[in-house]
């Protein structure tokens, strides 16, 4: 299979060839639409050439120049979760489930996040667009699918299947090819091993859910794991990461899925990330 990876701000994209064209899996941030454009080129590919998107999830940081792509090329088909879908509506990262940032170590270094995205892309990230992205809803040729289609349903045709991977969000999926290349989106990430991540992302909405669907694609049959943040790795780590990160360690949002749930307002106000011991007094 024809495989590409292009390199965004934080972000990798994959690019993958079936008979139609290339499949696009991921965006990156609004602000990686030049970066992407340039990193297109320079594996000689055009817009034109892309079929397909396919959205692991609803992140700011994989759906930022989703518009930008179809206007240029309304010919693409983008591929999502019917949850995705109903997310991207939204404009917002989603936090109405809780969650939190995976310890203390991560927590202290997001605040660079911004600076470094700039820097990447030579555009300024401005701070009111921090987990925001422009939202976007589903066209008529766009592809919603529910429950776990084979590639082949969603027009794609190479031999391959999307695998529900919660954790990250309520809304993560996974592509795995019968090969055992599985893209994964965030729902297993290669970077800030100095952090003490683990193969986990830095902000994760259920932990034990995220370790649930580390099983699920290793029971599948994945063995090449292409996270969308660092480099691919072999399923084995997965396997010996499993439950290295402690729940008590998060740095969670405080009880947002209790106010988004369980008041008529549906509404969070504000985002606290608190320790969890503090979290569950
Ligand atoms: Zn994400």
């Amino acid at each position: 299979m024809d495989l590409i990876k292009l390199s965004l701000s934080v972000t990798n994209c994959y690019l993958f060839r079936n008979g139609k064209g290339w499949v696009l899996v991921d965006t990156g941030y609004e602000e990686d639409w030049q970066l992407f454009r340039r990193r297109l080129a320079f594996v000689g590919l055009q817009i034109a050439q892309i079929s397909h998107l396919i959205l692991t999830h609803h992140h700011d940081d994989h759906v930022g120049f989703v518009g930008e792509l179809v206007a240029e090329n309304p010919a693409i088909a983008a591929a999502m979760s019917e949850s995705t879908r109903e997310l991207l509506l939204v404009g917002k990262n989603d936090q109405s489930y809780g969650g939190g940032l995976i310890n203390r170590r991560v927590e202290s270094l997001i605040g660079l996040k911004q600076l470094y995205v700039s820097l990447r892309t030579g555009k300024h990230q401005r701070k009111e667009n921090n987990l925001h992205f422009r939202p976007y809803t589903a066209r008529r040729d766009d592809i919603v699918f529910s429950g776990e289609p084979r590639l082949h349903d969603l027009g794609i045709e190479l031999e391959g299947r999307i695998l529900a991977t919660p954790g990250h969000t309520v809304d993560s999926v996974s592509i795995l090819f019968d090969d055992g290349d599985c893209m994964v989106g965030d729902a297993a990430a290669n970077m800030l091993r100095l952090a003490g991540t683990h193969n986990c992302v830095i902000f994760v909405t259920d932990l034990e859910q995220y370790y649930a669907s580390w099983r699920k694609l290793i029971a599948a049959g994945a063995k090449r794991i292409l996270p969308a943040h660092g480099r691919s790795f072999p399923v084995e780590r997965l396997a010996h990461n499993v439950g290295r990160n402690r729940p008590e360690n998060m740095r969670r949002i405080v009880a947002a899925s209790a106010l988004t749930h369980s008041t008529t307002s549906g509404e969070v106000t504000g985002v606290d990330i608190v320790n969890s011991q503090e979290a569950s007094k």
